[in-house]
């Protein structure tokens, strides 16, 4: 939508062609109905939070940053409010405010929509030895087959999450049909499924103001993949929430070896200090079992998982605890461990990590290098970023950036 509105602002005569019955499906849903459209930051800061690929982006950043996206909306008509981590929202809160925003300025410019239009191939043309994009064939909503002829194709498909919106990953295939470089697709910004059992009994529970570090191994040594401090929770499968999707994102440069995470419950106390502050709760309590005397230091829900990890008689008197068993409870409370099994699926996913190789890519035009006339942007390429509005932003500039070279 966004590189139609630029095209034809630019004098294109531009087509959208999308299957679903109305455009933005996504959109519709992205921060929880929100739309949390960008962050507005410096481009250094909008490349920070890319995981893959975020040299690629840097000409498509510069020439379209976060302050040209709100502009954009603005100017046609939109309320923006930045909130808490420069994240940028309708002022609405209505994500449906966007897609309205992008279908006037569509209509303004006098793009044709055809909804219900499934495109099923991009249709190709030798041109002196040399092959480019010549149209698409569409499916319309009777099922009729048709090829229609173009300048140019922009593929702006989406990547494989969330399905039930539309994306599909059929992009993926176009660019694999036409021989090109895919990259291996993940779900990512995603849920763990956590090995230990006693998360399930920990459901629901969420826990502020931990850290949380994500680990594997490589060449037998343990390696550091993400590390921050905020908000998780524990669901019927695992872990969930801020931390755990943005270490998700991470989680594929595993590439298969075993992956886990830390989390230290109090990262603000050291063990020294986490060791004092059990034995005045101890000597406060000391005709308590330990079970009932830990309600200061932790929730509730944690408090049976933590004594039976620290492998602690529940039943036992605070003032027969020993030594090395409290040492044993401070390790764990700043070191509780869960093994990934793994991650959620696709339908459960923000984004999709992988995609159209960017060595296929142009990033100054967004065309593919080996056939002209052919364009992909957005969630299709092999890029990624972490929540924030970064993904968003990402389409945006991309979309900004084609540049028709016919
Ligand atoms: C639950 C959720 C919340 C999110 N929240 C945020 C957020 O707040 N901020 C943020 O920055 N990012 C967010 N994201 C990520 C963001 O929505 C995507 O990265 C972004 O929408 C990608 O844009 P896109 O145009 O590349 O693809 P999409 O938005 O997926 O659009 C692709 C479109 O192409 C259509 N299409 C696919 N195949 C065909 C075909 N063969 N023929 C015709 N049409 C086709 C689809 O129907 C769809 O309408 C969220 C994602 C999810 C799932």
């Amino acid at each position: 939508m966004y590189a139609a509105v630029m095209l034809a602002q630019a004098g294109h005569s531009v087509t959208i062609y999308e299957k679903n019955e109305k455009l933005g499906k996504k959109l519709f849903i992205t921060g929880k109905g929100r739309c949390n459209l960008t962050n507005n930051c410096e481009v250094e800061e909008l490349m920070k939070h890319v995981v893959t690929n975020p040299k690629f982006l840097y000409s498509a950043f510069y020439n379209c940053n976060a302050q040209d996206v709100m502009q954009f909306f603005e100017q046609n008509g939109l309320e923006l409010k930045t909130e808490r981590g420069n994240r940028v929202f309708p002022a609405s809160d209505h994500s449906s405010d966007v897609i309205k925003t992008l279908e006037q300025a569509l209509k303004k410019r006098k793009v044709t929509i055809c909804l219900y239009h499934t495109v099923t191939k991009i249709l190709t043309e030798q041109v002196q030895n040399q092959m480019r994009a010549a149209g698409v064939s569409v499916k319309d909503a009777d099922g009729h087959q048709k090829l229609e002829y173009f300048d140019a194709v922009v593929v702006a498909t989406g990547g494989l999450s969330y399905e039930r919106t539309g994306s599909t990953g059929d992009g993926l295939q176009f660019a694999r049909d036409l021989g090109l470089q895919v990259t291996e697709c993940l779900p990512s910004l995603v849920p763990f499924e956590i090995k230990e059992d006693f998360c399930r009994e920990l459901m629901g529970l969420s826990l502020r103001n931990v850290t949380l570090s994500c680990y594997t191994k490589k060449k037998n040594k343990e390696k550091l993949l993400y590390h921050d401090q905020g908000e998780m929770l524990f669901t019927h499968f695992g872990i969930s929430g801020p931390l755990v999707l943005s270490a998700s994102a991470y989680a594929g440069k595993a590439k298969g070896e075993p992956v886990w995470v830390e989390i230290d419950l109090k990262p603000a106390l050291t063990m020294e200090q986490l060791d004092d502050r059990i034995l005045r709760d101890f000597d406060a309590a000391k005709n308590k079992q330990v079970r009932n005397a830990l309600d200061d230091l932790l929730p509730k829900k944690l408090i049976p998982v933590m004594i039976e990890l620290a492998e602690i008689d529940p039943f036992k008197q605070v003032n027969a605890v020993t030594r090395e068993e409290r040492e044993r409870l401070v390790s764990c409370m700043k070191k509780l461990t869960l093994h990934v099994a793994g991650t959620r699926g696709y339908e459960e996913a923000i984004i999709t990590k992988g995609g159209v190789s960017v060595k296929e890519i142009n990033p100054k035009t967004m065309e593919t290098k080996q056939i002209p006339g052919l364009y992909f942007i957005g969630e299709v390429l092999d890029v990624d970023a972490l929540t924030g509005g970064f993904n968003l932003q990402i389409a945006w500039s991309t979309a900004a950036t084609v540049l028709l070279t016919q």
